[in-house]
């Protein structure tokens, strides 16, 4: 490499001052309002230009019946239907212990509090 051939840091950096990534030219989406890459379908609703490219919602309901089946495969409670299951064995809990508070008289309550200090 001759001497000729050498760059100075200047024309280096002056080379280098046109590398750095542009942000993203974006679309605004015809239907839904949201912004989406040009010359793409918009990820929000799947259209382009009007058209149905995607069924977005019909590929996230499949997306999660295909979770929902992989997590019971492996024999853990499913999100959505744990969560409603912990609400409802919550709630029987709740509604049980309500009338039993409400029939037991105050005498069985006092004897229990004085059966459960006496153990500790
Ligand atoms: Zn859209």
């Amino acid at each position: 490499m001759g001497s000729r051939m050498r760059l100075t840091h200047q024309q280096t950096a002056e080379r280098r001052l046109h590398h750095a990534l542009k942000e993203p030219r974006l679309s605004q989406c015809q239907d839904c309002d949201a912004k989406h890459r040009r010359h793409t379908m918009c990820e929000e609703c799947g259209r382009y230009k009007g058209r149905l490219v995607v069924d977005v919602a019909a590929q996230a309901q499949k997306k999660a019946e295909r979770l929902a089946r992989k997590a019971r495969s492996y024999g853990e409670e499913v999100p959505t239907e744990g969560h409603t299951t912990t609400v409802e064995e919550t709630t029987p809990e709740k509604k049980e212990v309500t009338p039993k508070t409400k029939k037991a008289s105050p005498q069985e309550k006092g004897a229990n509090v004085e059966t459960k200090k006496e153990d500790k």
